[in-house]
């Protein structure tokens, strides 16, 4: 066993969230990959201990990105493979991000299966961050595309649906318009072990509960790409809003969504429900500013992803920056937006149970933040970017 392995070290004097809010008298000791102990500042520490002093910076459970298309200058539909997953999942750990499901847009099946075989395999390596896959499309509503590709979107099959099976090591997150489908097929989706969610969907309000009641537990990218709220249509958006069980994703970076709207889906979801997703392209950590997404031009003009018809094209957002975003433009704190950059993305994923919060037993998966709310470290099971590399 490396010596590594059993090493202890104590968090203090840092502002540490717990339960939704911040702490300034707690320790937090982490043995090997885990959170040993949360303990009071009089506590006394085991000898040997190595201790940290955060100074008054933030503590925080480690970033859950449940959509990330790419980052360090790759696109995951470009690069289906376990060192496309490694350079996605190393660009954003930077920002804090310490479990992410690489996300593929709606593409030809042989993509989605080499998206399946990589995140398996990636998981398996051990690659760090890597939590499972996000399958955006193909089985999608043409009528809410966005920048997907028509020709791509296509209905899920009964031939289809007999050959697609989730991860065995990981979590699987497939989108869909449930309009296109009958509830009993969701139904069959959940029990093979998908995480289903509402996306690119023009479904009626209707459509969407049933969908919800066969077992659909979340929306992807709330207000964007979906059925908007009418005085007597309340179609996908009012749904979701209304909706106490379900978890809303939303892209804050102040672009995709007016801060007025994220306000509402911050009053009507709360930090319980409402995720912090980022939608993130290659830019993301990497050198250069635009890139191709399926052979259609895009480039980041004002902090946005845009193609030549002006159509919004993921973002050019990191999850630290979602975080900063998500407290300033609405009338939440920090620590509810810190919450909704890990806590919640846990409960969706169903992985609270080791992860997505400081608690005795948890993964040792931690951010270090700044006073000015900058990401100094992001630990993964107890490692820093260096200490993994071996
Ligand atoms: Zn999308």
């Amino acid at each position: 066993m490396k010596e590594s392995a059993s090493k202890s070290v104590a968090y203090r004097s840092g502002k540490v969230l717990v339960q939704g809010r911040f702490r300034d008298d707690l320790v937090v000791i982490t043995r090997g990959d885990r959170i040993a102990s949360v303990q009071g500042v009089d506590d006394p520490l085991d000898d040997g201990v190595q201790i940290i002093d955060l100074a008054g910076d933030y503590l925080l459970p480690g970033f859950i990105d449940t959509q990330v298309n790419g980052g360090g200058g790759v696109l995951f539909n470009d690069q289906p493979t376990v060192e496309g997953i490694r350079t996605i999942a190393e660009a954003h750990r930077a920002f804090g991000t310490t479990s992410l499901l690489p996300t593929l847009i709606s593409d030809d099946l042989e993509v989605v299966e080499q998206g399946l075989e990589a995140a398996r395999d990636a998981i398996a390596a051990g690659v760090p961050g890597v939590r499972g896959l996000h399958i955006e499309g193909p089985f999608l509503n043409a009528a809410r595309r966005g920048v997907h590709d028509a020709d791509k979107i296509r209905p899920l099959s009964r031939e289809i649906l007999d050959g697609l099976s989730p991860l065995p090591n990981g979590c699987t997150l497939l989108t869909v318009a449930p309009e296109t489908m009958e509830p009993a097929v969701i139904a069959e989706l959940v029990n093979k072990g998908f995480i289903v969610s509402c996306g690119h969907s023009d479904a009626t309000q209707k459509q969407v509960k049933s969908a919800l009641q066969a077992g659909m537990r979340g929306f992807t990218h709330l207000y964007n790409a979906m059925s908007q709220l009418t005085p007597r249509e309340p179609g996908v958006v009012g749904q979701a809003l209304a909706d106490d069980e379900s978890w809303c994703g939303i892209i804050a970076d102040g672009h995709h969504v007016a801060a007025e709207s994220l306000e509402v889906a911050w009053r009507c979801k709360g930090a319980g429900k409402l995720m912090l997703v980022t939608d993130a392209m290659p830019p993301v950590g990497g050198a250069e500013s635009s890139f191709q997404l399926l052979g259609n031009p895009v480039s980041v003009r004002n902090g946005v992803c845009i193609d030549a018809h002006g159509t919004l094209a993921g973002s050019a957002l990191d999850m630290a920056s979602a975080v900063r975003n998500m407290s300033q433009l609405t009338s939440c704190t920090l620590a509810d937006a810190c919450t909704m950059a890990s806590t919640t993305p846990a409960a969706f994923l169903g992985i609270d149970d080791q992860r997505g919060s400081i608690e005795a037993g948890q993964v040792a998966d931690l951010v270090i933040m700044s006073k000015d709310r900058r990401v100094r470290s992001a630990l993964i099971a107890g490692q820093t970017p260096d200490s993994s590399l071996n």
